[in-house]
Formats: C-alpha cells, structure tokens, sequence
C-alpha cells in the first residue's frame, strides 16, 4: 500500500497526519505492539500481585526489578542508542510506561520514574554531562531526581526559595526541596535554584544544577506515609552551603526555569501514560470479576448500572490513550523536526495536547479505579483483591508534574493565544 504525508488543517493545528489510503492512520505500528508485547510478558513474570503489596505496606523501592527492566532497555527506551538506550520516541515510552501501570500502578511508577529528570540531561547537559550520567542510567547503574518544588513554592516556582551564590569558582547552594521523587536512592538530583535574586521577573534568574550523591552539605530524608505509589520514594532535600562548579550547571545560567517548563510541557505525557495503564488494569479487573459474580441469579454484568458503567469507563480510557497517544506523537514530531533544523521551539499546541492529555487521563485514572472498587463491592475495600491500591495510586496523577488545576490553566493560557 502507498503511503503518503498530507498536510491536515483544523481550527487550532497545523499537523501533518500519516494517512494510509486517504484514511488518518490511528494503528500502532508492529514494531510498537512488539514492544508492547515485550512489557507485558516481563510485568506478567515479574509484577507478582503478593510482592506488590507486600512493596507497598514496606514502602519499599523495587531495586531489583528496576535493574532488570533497565537492561531489558525499557527504563530509558527514548535514549539515543549512542548511550545505551533504545532510540525510540516519546510515544513508544508511553507504551512502556502504560503497559507497567496496566499491571501494578506502583510499581510501574516506581520503575518507569527510575530515571526523573535526566531528560534535562539528555536535553540540555553538556557532552561530558550526558557522558558521566546517561551510560549508566541505561544499564540501570544509577537513578536520577528532579528537585523543583519547594515548601512554600509547589505550583507556582516562578520565584525560588533555593538560592546559588557565587563566590570565586565556585556555586554555594542552600535551600530544602520537598516530595522528590527517588531523592532517598538517587545517584544525583537535579535542583532548581534562583542564581539571580535581583532580576525581575524572578523566575529569570534561575538555574538547574546536577548534584551527586554524598556532596558534602546534601541532605536526603525519606518521606513516609504516602496515601499511594508507595513503592516509589520519595524524600526531601536539605542543602546546607553545598558547593559545585559551572560544571554542573544543566543548561544555560538563568534559564533554568525555561528548560524546566520546557522538560514538563513534554514529561507530563508520561503522567498521562501512568493514568491511562491504572484505568486499564482497575477496569479489567472489574469486568472480569463481573462475569463471575452472581447477585439476584445472573452474573452482576447482566445489571444494567454494572454492566453499563463499564462500557462507559471503557470509553472514557479509549479517549484518554487516544488522547496521550497524539501528545505523545506530537512531541516526537517536534523532536524529529528540531532535529533536523537545530530550530527548538515548541508549537504551542503541543504543551496544550499534553495538558489535556495528563488532565483528562488522571481524572478517568481516579474515576475507574473508583468504580472497579463499586464493582467489586465488599471485596473492593480489601487489600486482596488489589483494586482499593489502583485507586489509592491512581490520585497522584491529579497532582505530581502539575496539579489538574494548573493543567486547566495551562491549556486556558494556550487557547487565548489560538482562538
Ligand atoms: C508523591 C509525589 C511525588 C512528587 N515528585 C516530585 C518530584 O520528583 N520533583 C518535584 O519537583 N516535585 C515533585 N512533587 C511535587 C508536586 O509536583 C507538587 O506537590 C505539585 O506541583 C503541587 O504543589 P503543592 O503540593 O505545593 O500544592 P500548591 O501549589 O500549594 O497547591 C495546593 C492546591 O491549590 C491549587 N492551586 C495552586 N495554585 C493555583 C492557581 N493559580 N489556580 C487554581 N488553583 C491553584 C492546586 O492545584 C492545589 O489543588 C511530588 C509530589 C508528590 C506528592
């Protein structure tokens, strides 16, 4: 069959869709379904129900699972090849990281979010940079964070209470960074730091820093008691007069906050991945435990509410993948096009598809795992039967990378500028 590229105008887009004979062509590819495949069978053989709850009442990260998905090049899919990852795009990552949530919510974040915020690296570093780091989070030698929220500043970071100062060669940094994902286990972190405290807007002055394990005036505590991901760690960051040189700067002086709006405008559609493989796997669960169980002598699906309400939850993931399978293909289109110009500026449509992505899937994410537990009834409200932990993981989509609020903001802000 020929395939040809046609330029598609809507209302709000320019895209160009890949049509096959004249119809846009919504299949994934056999190559992807592969890959797909590929997740599921290691999550089948190694994402055991029992150990997952057991992970999840110890609060305890799956250090060996993270290793052995990374070698299996899951973990950093969308790494160039040069330094051990896959070469794939973002679109296949989601992949990745939907078939893991699909199987165990928790655990697919803890492993999936192995390697937060090295896209910064991957992105922004300097060559030596992606050198030291990159080899080694793709053979799962390392983890990484990202450290921008703040006690007093989570939403809005435009102005940072995490101060640099340059004294001679070297950058003092003191601050507390709160709720990192990983921090307790990190080989580095990356922070967020105001390194100009004149300049107004504020958020001009800032720049992100890599900072190794064990530096001197870097303090790590764990953060307990977390309501779900509780396989994922998740610490504090205290830095006491920590010193590091420009060669540790990601990126450009005081463009840091630039680069991490940039980072999110495309990491957050693999929040949208998590919330679409929770949905997923709630839901199956669901539908299969309404086959079996009998209430008023007919299985519980043959009651309309029952069985109604999962073909409309269905729907409703059906929309939310579509919708954070286009984000996600939209973002590998910006890339691949910057690639070859050198030109990086997003459209702005891109940042807006991974908002909705992330705000539509994260709200069918809470509403299903809600639902499977209806289902389920009883049952539903016992550790056991595993949909009561989606639900309970499920939130923190709603919230991490952007809360739904900040989202709606967002894609507000963008179709001002459309319309
Ligand atoms: C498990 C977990 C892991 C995390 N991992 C990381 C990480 O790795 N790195 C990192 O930097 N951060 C991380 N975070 C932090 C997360 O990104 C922040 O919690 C989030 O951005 C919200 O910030 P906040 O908690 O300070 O809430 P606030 O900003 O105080 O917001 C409180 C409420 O007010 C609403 N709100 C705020 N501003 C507005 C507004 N302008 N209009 C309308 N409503 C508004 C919010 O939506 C929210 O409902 C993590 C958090 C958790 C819980």
């Amino acid at each position: 069959m020929v395939r040809r590229v046609e330029e598609v105008s809507t209302p709000t887009h320019n895209l160009t869709y890949v049509r096959d004979n004249d119809m846009p062509n919504f299949q994934l590819s056999e190559e992807q379904l592969e890959i797909k495949r590929a997740v599921r069978e290691f999550c089948e053989k190694e994402f055991k129900p029992e150990l997952a709850l057991e992970l999840d009442r110890k609060e305890e990260y799956p250090i060996e699972l993270y290793r052995k998905a990374a070698q299996l090049g899951f973990t950093t899919i969308h790494f160039p090849q040069e330094y051990g990852g896959q070469g794939y795009g973002t679109l296949e990552m989601c992949l990745v990281v939907e078939e893991m949530c699909r199987a165990d919510p928790s655990l697919g974040v803890a492993i999936s979010a192995g390697v937060f915020g090295s896209d910064l690296i991957l992105e922004y570093g300097t060559q030596e940079q992606k050198e030291k780091y990159l080899p080694k989070l793709c053979k799962g030698e390392y983890i990484s964070a990202a450290a921008f929220t703040e006690p007093n500043h989570g939403s809005d970071i435009t102005k940072l209470d995490t101060v640099a100062t340059k004294y001679g060669n070297e950058w003092w940094i003191n601050g507390t960074k709160t709720f990192i994902t990983n921090a307790p286990i990190a080989d580095f972190i990356i922070v967020l730091a105001q390194t100009d405290t004149r300049v107004r807007p504020t958020y001009r002055g800032q720049t992100l820093f890599v900072i190794d394990k064990g530096t001197p005036g870097l303090e790590v505590t764990k953060l307990s008691n977390k309501m779900g991901i509780r396989c994922s760690v998740t610490g504090e960051v205290k830095l006491d007069n920590v010193k590091v040189t420009d060669w540790h700067i990601v990126g450009q002086l005081n463009r840091g906050f630039y680069h991490t709006i940039e980072f999110l405008d495309a990491s957050r559609v693999a929040v949208a991945a998590q919330a679409v493989g929770m949905a997923q796997g709630a839901w199956e669960i669901a539908f299969k435990y309404a086959k079996q169980r009998v209430t008023f002598g007919v299985p519980i699906i043959q009651h309309q509410l029952i069985g109604c309400g999962l073909a409309e939850i269905a729907t409703k993931i059906e929309a939310a993948r579509l919708l954070t399978y286009k984000a996600a293909w939209l973002v590998d289109q910006y890339r691949e096009q910057a690639k070859k110009t050198g030109e990086k500026k997003m459209d702005p449509t891109i940042p807006m598809l991974t908002s909705m992505a992330k705000l539509y899937a994260s709200r069918i994410a809470v509403e299903s795992t809600d639902f499977a537990i209806q289902v389920l009834g009883g049952y539903g409200y016992m550790a056991d039967y595993r949909v009561e932990k989606y639900h309970r993981d499920a939130k923190i989509t709603e919230i991490y990378e952007g809360t739904s609020e900040i989202q709606k903001l967002t894609i507000l802000q963008y179709l001002l500028r459309l319309y």
